[in-house]
């Protein structure tokens, strides 16, 4: 390969995967990687598209502010639009950025606010005569979800303000925010019904603004916290600072608070960001960094601003928090491909605003590195979104204890462990017989992106399978709603509660879920190595179940992408007695285990759709995939472009409204099937 094509191959890649990584932030609210991992892999980005503008891809993620819109909420168009900020976590680069400012200015008197940057969800609301109309997400900066019957509820946003001299229409953007107690209890709760507690209060808010129910959001004790007013040029509130503006915000009932100041210079903006470095611990709510703006709002113009962010403004980010404790001791989790992941317990320690007692080792060889021994003081680091990790080890002299030693046992089945060769964990080989193992697979076969019963997922297919009703994934397909119920109400702990419409919901689950493509039932088996790419790839290639099991190791790394690791997993799995049967049965059971042949290009071609509500024959993707493997083009907004909306029950009012406007056509479910 040469350098070009090695460039070229690096951009691409890193393009790939910073876009996953906003859509894992932004859209799932489960991001993989610590920000300041994403942040580093930006920057290089920007360095090589810099350096090598040819090779920058249109979808590159430094042209795009992070967000999404999300389908089931009104996508409307900002009416300014709503930038990111550009961040550093480099004190140098914030004096370089302040000095470039004065340069470009030519002016060395210049007053910066240093505010605090709330670490939650920006927001825009729009005021018009002084009544809130509308609450907005940032989105991708250019149109966002309409969230305006989420954020009525949220007590410190003004549905109407006091009197004042306000302009007659004007925004005032600003972050939703999870307020540490209000967060603290609300994961108790979860916890107590068994449901997963969310990572950190960004997760929570995020995740609690995208609630359809807004009663569901008005249980939240959410806060709104604003930072910037925005209006029409003419508008005399133009003529005053950024400070002045906010000062004016919060005399007509706006949550503006208390922590920001006036800088004259570097080297009082380096005394606002070392205070609040210590002094962020004791804050009710989480901040991530400092903002710094240009406080004369006339000269913005002239700074101008890139695709992403204003030239005018930039934040300082602070690096991932740290604490340090006891480590008390270490047990070992099952993943449901078997890999061991050691767990360090240790003191209780508040940090990145929640209580942390748990973090991870990885595996052995991390262990070893650290050196750990109980009783030791470790350092953990919470970066960003991701699981606590230790990340240093100090002995204590008194310490007694003797070094530490990995386990060589399952702690579950006992079975003797392999250790990988070329990757660093271990792994318990008792494939079918060790309990978290099945667990974590029928966790995996159930959810979302693999069967889609997830109507059946958290504590009841624990249930399910702890109480022996169910012991593989064919067993699932002879429940019945007398079952389900009855096994429910043996529940002793009253953990799980199945009546007659969840089972319903449950046994309808199961029934869609025999449509799911080949693709996505290999994925949902859970062989080791097989993840979503690697499936599609796998069914694209061999196109039946039966010409996978037959194919052989040489014909398998023959496959793009699979290599030997993935094709031993196979080989593997394909020869294990167990795993046979269990695909028989299943195919039994009428799942699909062929790629369905497409006739792409044929009776939908050319044709654009917008399906809204939902379905009696088709889930909301298997109608989608249905219109794409006949030649059509499903978009989600109802604009003139459109063919046809296909309606089904509950249809979003919105969109039946365009339709009618536009004159786009209406088809019922029927209707729909006829055209194909
Ligand atoms: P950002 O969080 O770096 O900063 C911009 C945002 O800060 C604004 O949009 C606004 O919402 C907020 N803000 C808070 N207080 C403010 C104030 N006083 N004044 C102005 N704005 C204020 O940018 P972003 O675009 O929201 O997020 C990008 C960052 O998110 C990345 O730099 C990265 O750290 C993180 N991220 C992480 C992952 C991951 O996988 N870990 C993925 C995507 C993004």
């Amino acid at each position: 390969m040469n350098l070009f094509s090695n460039i070229e191959e690096q951009i691409k890649t890193l393009s790939d995967r910073l876009n996953r990584y906003n859509y894992e932030y932004y859209v799932l609210d489960q991001p993989t990687v610590s920000d300041i991992e994403f942040d580093r892999m930006l920057k290089e980005l920007e360095h090589l598209e810099q350096e090598y503008p040819q090779f920058k891809l249109p979808s590159s993620p430094t042209q795009r502010v992070g967000g999404q819109t999300l389908e089931s909420f009104r996508q409307v168009e900002h009416r300014y639009p709503m930038l990111s900020l550009s961040n550093t976590y480099s004190k140098e680069e914030i004096a370089d950025f302040v000095k470039r400012a004065e340069e470009l200015l030519a002016r060395t008197d210049l007053e910066w606010v240093c505010e605090l940057k709330y670490d939650g969800l920006a927001i825009s609301l729009s005021y018009n005569n002084g009544m809130l109309v509308q609450a907005t997400t940032r989105g991708n900066g250019i149109t966002g979800d309409d969230v305006t019957q989420n954020v009525r509820t949220i007590k410190s946003v003004p549905l109407q303000l006091r009197e004042g001299d306000y302009p007659k229409s004007f925004e005032i953007r600003g972050e939703i925010v999870y307020p540490h107690k209000a967060f603290e209890e609300f994961n108790k709760k979860r916890i107590e019904n068994g449901e997963e507690p969310f990572a950190n209060p960004r997760n929570a808010a995020s995740g609690s603004l995208k609630l359809l129910n807004p009663q569901e959001v008005a249980k939240r004790k959410l806060d709104c916290l604003l930072y910037f007013l925005l209006c029409e040029e003419s508008e005399p509130l133009n003529s005053l600072s950024h400070y002045q503006k906010l000062q004016k915000a919060r005399q007509w009932g706006f949550n503006i608070p208390q922590y920001f100041a006036i800088a004259n210079g570097i080297e009082q903006i380096m005394e606002f960001i070392e205070y609040w470095d210590s002094a962020r611990k004791d804050l009710p709510f989480d901040i991530d960094g400092i903002v710094i703006k240009l406080n004369d709002s006339t000269l913005w113009n002239q700074l101008g601003a890139t695709a992403k962010s204003p030239r005018w403004a930039t934040a300082f980010k602070f690096k991932a928090e740290r604490a340090t404790s006891i480590l008390e001791s270490v047990d070992y989790q099952v993943g449901r491909t078997g890999i061991i992941t050691p767990v360090a317990n240790f003191k209780p320690v508040w940090l990145g605003g929640t209580w942390v007692k748990r973090a991870t080792l990885h595996n052995e060889e991390q262990i070893r590195k650290l050196g750990i021994r109980i009783g030791d003081e470790v350092m953990i680091e919470k970066g960003g979104e991701i699981i606590p990790k230790i990340v240093e080890s100090k002995h204590l002299d008194n310490n007694p204890s003797p070094e530490f030693e990995f386990i060589k046992q399952c702690p579950v089945c006992g079975s003797v462990l392999v250790k990988e060769e070329d990757l660093a964990g271990h792994y318990c080989p008792n494939y079918n017989h060790c309990k978290p193992q099945i667990l974590g697979r029928f966790q995996h076969f159930v959810s979302r992106k693999a069967m889609n019963i997830d109507s059946i997922g958290g504590e009841k297919v624990k249930y399910l399978v702890d109480s022996g009703l169910v012991s593989d994934f064919a067993d699932l397909y002879s429940l019945s709603a007398d079952k389900l119920i009855g096994l429910a109400a043996a529940d002793a702990d009253k953990k799980v509660s199945i009546q007659a419409k969840g089972a319903a919901n449950i046994l309808n689950a199961l029934r869609e879920s025999k449509s799911v493509p080949f693709e996505r039932v290999l994925y949902a088996l859970g062989i080791r190595f097989v993840g979503e790419v690697v499936a599609k790839k796998l069914a694209k290639t061999f196109k039946t179940i039966d010409n996978l099991m037959l194919a052989k190791y040489e014909d398998l790394i023959q496959t793009d992408e699979i290599g030997d690791t993935i094709a031993q997993s196979l080989i593997n799995y394909f020869s294990n007695e167990e795993n046979r049967v269990l695909i028989s049965k299943l195919k039994a059971a009428g799942l699909r285990f062929e790629v369905e042949e497409t006739s792409v290009g044929s009776a939908l071609s050319g044709k654009t759709f917008v399906v809204s509500g939902s379905f009696v024959s088709y889930s909301r993707d298997g109608i989608k995939k249905t219109i794409e493997d006949n030649g059509g083009k499903v978009v989600s907004g109802v604009t003139g472009k459109v063919d046809y909306l296909v309606c089904g029950e509950k249809i979003g009012p919105e969109k039946k409204r365009k339709a009618e406007t536009l004159n786009v056509k209406m088809i019922t479910e029927e209707e729909f099937k006829a055209l194909l």
